[in-house]
């Protein structure tokens, strides 16, 4: 069954036998990191190919050599199988420039691109608009004879930059302003990151895209909605050049998330301005920001599913991405019990003994096992579950109250110390078998608060997270001036249970009653956390 609306027609096409194999590519411009925009495009090229039992190609749309470099080829490739896709083949669009050089003369040759020599501007101001049709280059109607002659010594190296340009011959009254003649090569001296200094000469988008896409045999070549209207050149393009079985451009809607920020050139500019620690700052919508945060392949992988593919542009509410996080979380991440602001409770009746307790890691998942928490006389609970006047429906530890540790016994207050009118210790006494299953274990509290032993607890510190940028007010839509200076908020001096040591970086971890976090580093006994998103969800389906 088909998800969305490329899907039935790939299955239509199969169906009907105008393709018994599909084939799509995935085709980033090597001139950043991939964010979680691309990944919606990469769930739906590879989706196809896995569903479809087709293929994918990888191909590096690398005709800009002055914004590309091997970093973003790499970033980029480390990202696509870290989301659990593989390609079948890699390839690089500058690996055609010979064909397309060619294709370009055989362009020539037919009388279908000529060699002009308005400068950028003046072929912007002679463009026309959607009302006025454009006006011709008095060098449109050069020769093909000394259209391949000055094409060649523009390949050669005989103009400076910018002095002269291919162009396709068209229609300059085209209702449609892409048709207007469009340039498809520039003269540009730049070393490229993967042919080196072999090229003076750069093909343009609209004319290498459909040609690499036809060499690879690509049956549908799926991109975002600003490409629809460049669709009829595609077409001019594959037909003029005589493919005999051309690709298909297909466009959806391209993924917007509100108060996110899905372009490459503006990300890199919060990375080159240090307004974010790099690509992969934990802030950052970049498919390694997510990762390094600690956000799973399955949760982006089940957010593109969620957000499905529309022909219509929308923004989505980052509550669903968070919710997608939750919900992987929530199935398999160890439980672990942390204080952020530590109180310190001292156990009056309890003597110098340590008692181990086993509680179950993962509540969701019978597989993940048990560990212990060794229960001790000095016990550290998060400072807001005392309150000395406590608000309405308070449900913790008050003067005169009861209150049960999460995994172990029912507290009764005896009485606190406070110091300049903070509170600075509690003291109360433990009802004996007051465990679960223990005869007091029945005992009506209301409320249940995590707790760490003071003996074995460990720092932590505390990486919090917001969002890069604020609400848009007053219809401003700027980015500099929505950037939040709050985004990052570090919390030092909290604890966690003594289980933390053992695991591994990387490891994720509901710390219980507070938020989901990713161990992120152990350095001299302390262990940073990065918190990866909140345990309460607003996202209604
Ligand atoms: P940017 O403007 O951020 O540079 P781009 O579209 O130029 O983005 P490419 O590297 O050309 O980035 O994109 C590779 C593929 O990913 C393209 O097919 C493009 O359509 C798709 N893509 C990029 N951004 C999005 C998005 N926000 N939603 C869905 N698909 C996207
Ligand atoms: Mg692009």
């Amino acid at each position: 069954m088909a998800n969305n609306f490329i899907e039935s027609i790939v299955e239509n096409d199969l169906e009907t036998g105008v393709h018994s194999e599909i084939i799509t590519r995935f085709p980033p411009e090597p001139n950043g990191y991939l964010h979680i925009g691309h990944a919606k495009s990469l769930c739906i090229n590879f989706g196809i190919k896995e569903k479809y039992h087709g293929k994918c190609n990888l191909r590096f749309d690398d005709t800009n050599p002055t914004k590309e470099d091997v970093e973003y080829v790499d970033s980029i490739k480390e990202d696509i199988r870290w989301l659990g896709f593989e390609w079948d083949e890699e390839r690089f669009a500058s690996d055609y420039f010979g064909q397309m050089y060619d294709f370009a003369v055989q362009l020539i040759k037919q009388g279908d691109a000529y060699v002009c020599d308005l400068s950028a501007d003046e072929i912007r101001e002679t463009r026309g608009s959607l009302t006025e049709p454009g006006k011709e280059s008095p060098y449109r109607n050069r020769s093909i004879e000394e259209n391949l002659r000055l094409f060649e010594e523009m390949r050669a190296g005989k103009y400076p930059d910018g002095s002269k340009v291919l162009r396709a011959k068209i229609d300059m009254a085209s209702n449609n302003l892409n048709m207007r003649d469009p340039v498809i090569y520039r003269i540009l001296r730049a070393t490229h990151h993967h042919t080196g200094d072999a090229w003076l000469l750069y093909p343009m988008y609209d004319f290498a895209h459909p040609i690499e896409d036809a060499i690879e045999n690509i049956t549908h070549s799926i991109c975002t909605l600003e490409f629809e209207d460049h669709r009829p050149l595609y077409d001019w393009m594959t037909e003029h050049c005589g493919f005999v079985k051309p690709p298909h451009q297909y466009e959806f809607a391209r993924l917007n998330i509100r108060n996110a920020i899905m372009s490459k050139r503006y990300l890199k500019k919060l990375v080159e301005t240090g307004v974010v620690d790099g690509w992969d700052d934990p802030r950052m919508p970049t498919i390694s920001g997510m990762r390094k945060r600690g956000y799973t392949p399955e949760a982006i992988r089940a957010f593109c599913a969620e957000v499905g593919v529309a022909k219509a542009n929308s923004e989505v509410d980052p509550a669903v991405l968070e919710h997608c996080v939750r919900d992987d979380l929530n199935a398999h991440a160890d439980r672990i019990m942390a204080v952020e602001e530590p109180l310190l409770v001292v156990l009056d009746n309890v003597g110098d003994e340590i008692e181990s307790l086993n509680v179950v890691n993962n509540p969701n998942d019978p597989a993940s096992g048990t560990h212990i928490i060794r229960f001790a006389k000095e016990i550290y609970i998060e400072r807001s579950d005392f309150a000395v006047v406590p608000p309405p429906k308070y449900h913790r530890l008050v003067p005169g109250g009861m209150v049960r540790l999460k995994g172990a016994y029912i507290l009764q207050y005896v009485s606190h110390k406070e110091e300049n009118g903070v509170v600075s210790e509690v003291h109360c006494n433990v009802i004996p078998d007051s465990k679960e299953g223990g005869v007091n274990a029945g005992i009506k509290v209301k409320g249940v608060i995590q707790w760490v032993s003071k003996f074995d607890a460990v720092p932590a510190v505390l990486n919090k997270y917001e969002c890069l940028l604020l609400d848009e007010v007053d219809g401003n839509k700027e980015f500099d001036d929505r950037i939040n200076p709050h985004s990052l908020e570090v919390v030092r001096g909290a604890f966690v249970e003594a289980w933390a040591l053992e695991r591994q970086e990387g490891d994720r971890f509901q710390f219980m009653r507070s938020a989901y976090y990713k161990l992120a580093e152990k350095k001299n006994g302390e262990i940073l956390f990065y918190r990866i998103v909140g345990l309460k969800d607003s996202y209604n389906k």
